[in-house]
């Protein structure tokens, strides 16, 4: 397995495009617009533009792609940890085999189901699958985990997308994961400059770079369809990370014909016993972070964008008009802590501490909709498929109704007092959808929840 991430190739075009980027980014922003993507060039060019009014050019284009394929429609999920207990020191978490003061857990069954039903009583719909990784966290593990959170029921509502965000495995226990009915298997590397990898990452299987990088072309092989790549920004340059972020999207569509379903931009974020949470060696700021959000929107326009609570309120505001497409909310980040059962620490802290339900109140009343639906991975529209229907458009036809109609059924389950406040928006937003028979339907589907079904979807 060769490391497809080229680091000279990546500090060359930084190299190149640095004299005068401004020169190049009126063309480039042009080509963006096409929604084709942008090449590792053209993407260095725009890392490397710092003037106030060039970059607000790159955010009015990362807006208008933002809009022109996802809507005003932002997804929600949020993330359940399985384990703090961790076999690897990466000496940025919380959770790392070495860190003091922390109670160890590995959630038991009833104890997810527990956790599960706390959040499906928010409204949640989606969940992040998370763990630390010990011998104990195996298949069988996850495979009864899974069966658990999709078997657990509270009122009218149910978890419908499991996405996973656990150590790699080998080709048949990844066959194994996708049989028991995830969406996404989702994994960091974390840094893709590989002798800072090493020195974050000194023991435990983690340690090895290659494997990690190749994670989710196994995932792939085993026909998980759906990956999400990601780098924790803070541990080396952001530029560098952008870039080979774009490698690895590239290596994955070269290799499977389809690039990763999502990229997470997570930052870091003090964790408890680390001294280099708390002082990132590459500090990213917050102007900084939401060039790498609209660039990443430029770059790969068709790839979701995942952004999670360790930004605070106010910034993720800003930053959902400039790409972002799936948040989490009402998140924590220790094992049994929806249930109050969780005493440790969390795995990293949190800036926006907000319930789902606020999140929710602040989105719609922004014009957002939330959208809790599953609808593409149950009907079989994933990796290429998905990719097919999303590149000439056409995913519009399924997301603005199927967003729509999974906030109608959370409203009337979990937020009825948002109701009122929120019929002008959804009336105006079926009013838009542009195919007549698809608009006709939507209404139907709203009244038919209205009067009680659930789970419908296009
Ligand atoms: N343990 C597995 C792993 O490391 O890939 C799976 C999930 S780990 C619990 C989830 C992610 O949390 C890591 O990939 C890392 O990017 C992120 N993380 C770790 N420490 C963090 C910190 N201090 N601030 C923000 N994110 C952090
Ligand atoms: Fe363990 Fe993941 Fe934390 Fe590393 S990032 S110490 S592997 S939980």
């Amino acid at each position: 397995m060769k490391n497809f991430i080229k680091e000279d190739t990546i500090f060359n075009l930084l190299e190149q495009t640095k004299k005068r980027p401004e020169r190049h980014t009126e063309a480039v922003i042009r080509k963006s617009l096409k929604l084709k993507g942008l090449s590792p060039a053209e993407v260095a060019v725009l890392l490397n533009c710092e003037d106030e009014v060039v970059l607000s050019s790159i955010f009015t284009a990362a807006r208008r792609i933002k809009e022109s394929i996802y809507g005003n429609r932002l997804v929600l999920f949020a993330p359940l940890y399985l384990s703090n207990r961790c076999i690897n020191n990466c000496l940025y978490c919380g959770f790392r085999h070495d860190a003091l003061n922390t109670e160890k857990r590995l959630l038991e069954d009833d104890e997810i189901r527990e956790e599960t039903k706390a959040l499906i009583s928010q409204g949640h719909k989606r969940l992040l699958l998370v763990s630390a990784e010990d011998t104990a966290v195996n298949i069988d593990y996850l495979e009864d985990a899974i069966k658990t959170i999709y078997d657990t029921k509270e009122g009218n509502g149910s978890i419908r997308r499991v996405n996973v965000n656990v150590a790699p495995m080998g080709i048949k226990d990844f066959k194994r994961l996708k049989n028991t009915g995830i969406g996404t298997y989702q994994l960091f590397q974390e840094t893709y400059h590989r002798e800072t990898y090493n020195q974050l990452h000194a023991s435990g299987p983690k340690s090895d770079y290659i494997k990690r990088l190749y994670a989710c072309d196994i995932a792939q092989s085993a026909g998980i369809d759906d990956v999400g790549i990601g780098a924790l920004f803070g541990l080396y340059n952001y530029k560098f990370e952008v870039l080979a972020l774009l490698f690895h999207a590239m290596h994955l569509e070269d290799e499977f014909g389809v690039g990763p379903h999502t990229i997470s931009v997570p930052r870091l974020e003090p964790a408890q016993g680390s001294n280099i949470a708390s002082h990132p060696p590459c500090q990213v700021s917050d102007k900084e972070l939401k060039k790498i959000i609209a660039v990443l929107r430029l770059a790969v326009p068709y790839t979701g964008i995942i952004l999670s609570t360790r930004e605070n309120a106010e910034l993720r505001d800003e930053l959902f008009y400039l790409g972002v497409s799936q948040i989490s909310a009402g998140s924590r980040t220790a094992p049994g802590s929806y249930s109050g059962n969780g005493k440790s620490h969390g795995q990293f802290s949190i800036s926006d501490n907000r319930s789902l339900s606020d999140v929710i109140e602040n989105l719609a009343s922004k014009g957002f909709i939330p959208s809790f639906c599953t609808s593409c991975y149950r009907s079989g529209r994933t990796g290429e498929n998905f990719m097919d229907l999303a590149k000439p458009g056409n995913i519009k036809n399924f997301c603005q109704p199927n967003a729509l109609l999974t906030f109608e059924e959370y409203l009337l389950d979990y937020n009825p007092k948002l109701v009122q406040k929120v019929k002008a928006l959804i009336s105006s937003e079926i009013s838009k959808i542009p195919d007549p028979r698809i608009r006709q339907l939507t209404s139907g589907k709203i009244a038919s929840i209205i009067k009680g079904e659930r789970d419908l979807y296009f």
